[in-house]
């Protein structure tokens, strides 16, 4: 037997302890990637001829909890480790690596526990639960004596013969009062599915009390060849769907995928789906997994994934992200970068490809999609540039169309457009009637689009479709100033309203007698202040919106006015009014109540 005293000058476990708590759960995945790592050393070493094996060895990994022992085991029948290999790679090289560790990240902010917890610390993690931590190993080597290695948490560990008598380390866990539910067979095994679903070697877990023998476990938990491991080739359409139900819960198939698969000139695997959304809110729900050669890592790193991914469901192996660095180096590593730029362009040609080859298709998917490209606009300018071509809009003929198709034979870039399909549903007639369409863009990112848009393409104009008659207006054959001027002050004296513009045009319907047009610019700068969390009252006090009452000359009731006596004047010029309000938004309480007497008024005038 040996003791040593570990060689760092401060004591680390405490450390270890409090900066990884949030993330306790690791250091299973550190253990078993261990052991995953002896077993992919052992198979190089075999196939290099350099080890001699037994013929078809079964490669595996064994989780014990032993609930009543207070114990945690993990054992692999991987390389194993002599004497000599402990102390060079557990007590010195780990301790070397946990100082330089040390030394990095000094100043211990939330964010560096954060990227500790996230990317591990290996084997010592084990001190995150563990009050004890045991060593027993017996190393692939010929006539190698087995090793235990003992550790209770302080800087002293010991060395003495070990009791394994076949190749291969047994880590035992001395479970800590205060990480107890890492006995727990619930909780280790949602860990072991969190991190070690897809580790490309056999994993069994048993508790105490059930054997390997019994049929129920002696199962692997894992799978060793994820579908983002094979060959694109060899992937039907059914097994992307049955890995993204397994992987997201998600039983609404996906409406398409994208098979990353790069060797050169760099590793990337990976498969990206495009869910379907039941509401828009479900767009801002995206998850992607990120794994390093098949260890699950964390979800959503938006230092290596291009946010605007973030909407999208997949997981993605990245085997050469040099993880164990801060998350702002990652930020701004060029391999991060290249990666990102990468998927990006992957997505473009496949939606490019979908949107060449398959139309019909590429239309119906836009509703879930468009929330994802238009956001991936706005956030990345390279990805605009693929795919500014193959933006359409769906339109109130419920067709879909890109920009340039409805600007086709227009003399102007007006491009109008409806945010609200059945508030605005007047205005749409109006644009029906003159054989004339406008695109429907009902959503919250819409708002914020259409102004890039606007940025971007030279003399586009988003108009909404009651902002702006222009394209309606006919010639007013009833054409008369001075009468029109009368008009106007009637309707001014009457209302009384003091922001109101009011106007004559003709309109080629005669039906409507009046319509309310509320300026662009006055609504996008309300919208705009609304989205920065401005509340209404201090709006208000700040814009009035500007509203214009537009007479329709060539409707009869307008020209007939002038004959009605003073009081039924009144009360038609208030009744115009209020029905041009309600086809453009709802009445607030004061002016709906004021608006039904008035109605009840009329009715009886009938009688
Ligand atoms: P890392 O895995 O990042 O190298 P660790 O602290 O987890 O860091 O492990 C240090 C070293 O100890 C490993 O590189 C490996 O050589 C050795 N080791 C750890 N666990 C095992 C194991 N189960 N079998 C064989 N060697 C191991």
């Amino acid at each position: 037997m040996s003791k040593g005293n570990i060689s760092v000058s401060e004591n680390i476990f405490p450390i270890i302890k409090k900066w990884l708590y949030s993330d306790k759960d690791i250091f299973l995945r550190e253990l078993v990637s261990n052991g995953c790592d002896a077993i992919t050393k052992l198979k190089k070493l075999s196939s290099l001829g350099e080890a001699e094996i037994e013929d078809n060895p079964q490669y595996k990994i064994e989780i014990t909890c032993d609930k009543d022992n207070k114990k945690l085991i993990i054992s692999d029948n991987g390389i194993g480790m002599t004497a000599e290999e402990i102390d060079k790679y557990i007590n010195q090289i780990a301790f070397s690596g946990a100082a330089d560790f040390l030394e990095k990240y000094k100043d211990n902010s939330d964010d560096n526990a954060q990227i500790i917890g996230h990317f591990g610390l290996g084997f010592y993690s084990a001190f995150m639960v563990a009050e004890k931590v045991q060593i027993d190993t017996l190393s692939y080597i010929d006539g190698a004596a087995p090793v235990k290695w003992e550790c209770d948490g302080s800087m002293e560990y010991e060395i003495s013969e070990g009791s394994r008598t076949t190749r291969g380390t047994t880590i035992t866990l001395f479970i800590a009062e205060d990480s107890k539910e890492f006995l727990e067979e619930y909780t280790v095994r949602s860990v072991l599915n969190k991190y070690c679903s897809f580790l490309p070697v056999e994993i069994y877990f048993y508790t105490n009390g059930k054997e390997e023998s019994d049929d129920a476990e002696n199962k692997p938990i894992n799978d060793t060849v994820p579908l983002w491991m094979k060959n694109p080739k060899d992937c039907t359409d059914e097994d992307y769907k049955a890995f993204y139900t397994k992987v997201f819960m998600d039983f609404t198939p996906p409406l398409f995928w994208i098979h990353l698969n790069v060797d050169y000139p760099f590793n990337l695997k990976g498969i990206l789906y495009f869910p379907k959304l039941t509401h828009e809110l479900n767009g801002a729900e995206g998850q992607i997994k990120l794994y390093n050669n098949q260890v699950f890592v964390a979800d959503n790193v938006k230092e290596v994934i291009p946010e605007f991914l973030m909407l999208l469901k997949g997981v993605i192996d990245c085997p050469d992200l040099p993880l164990n660095v801060s998350r702002s180096f990652l930020q701004n590593d060029g391999y991060v970068k290249k990666i990102s730029a990468h998927i990006t362009k992957k997505i473009a040609d496949k939606l490019t490809e979908l949107y060449k080859k398959e139309r019909d298709n590429y239309n119906t998917y836009w509703d879930d999609i468009h929330i994802f490209i238009k956001y991936g606009c706005m956030r990345d300018e390279k990805f605009y540039e693929k795919v500014k071509d193959i933006l359409i809009y769906k339109n109130t003929n419920g067709n879909y169309v890109g920009l340039h198709e409805y600007l086709e034979g227009k003399n102007d870039k007006n491009v109008y457009y409806v945010s609200d399909e059945k508030q605005q549903a007047q205005y749409i007639n109006m644009f029906k009637e003159h054989n004339l369409d406008a695109l429907i863009l009902p959503t919250m990112i819409d708002t914020h689009f259409i102004s890039f848009i606007e940025m971007k393409e030279d003399g586009v104009r988003f108009k909404r479709i009651d902002s702006n008659l222009s394209d309606i207006l006919t010639d007013d054959k009833n054409n008369n100033e001075e009468k029109n001027k009368a008009l106007c002050d009637l309707f001014k004296k009457t209302l009384n309203i003091e922001d109101l513009k009011i106007e004559v045009q003709g309109l080629k319907n005669a039906e409507i007698p009046a319509v309310i047009l509320l300026s662009e610019e006055s609504r996008r700068m309300r919208e705009m202040y609304k989205a920065y969390g401005q509340s209404m009252a201090s709006m208000t006090a700040m814009f009035k919106d500007e509203f214009t009452l537009v007479l329709n000359s060539s409707n009869p009731l307008i020209q007939k006015l002038d004959g009605l006596n003073d009081e039924d004047k009144k009360l038609a010029c208030e009744h115009i009014y209020d029905l041009a309000m309600i086809s453009h938004k709802p009445l607030d309480g004061e002016h709906m109540t004021k608006f039904i007497e008035r109605s009840n008024l009329l009715l009886n005038k009938l009688f």
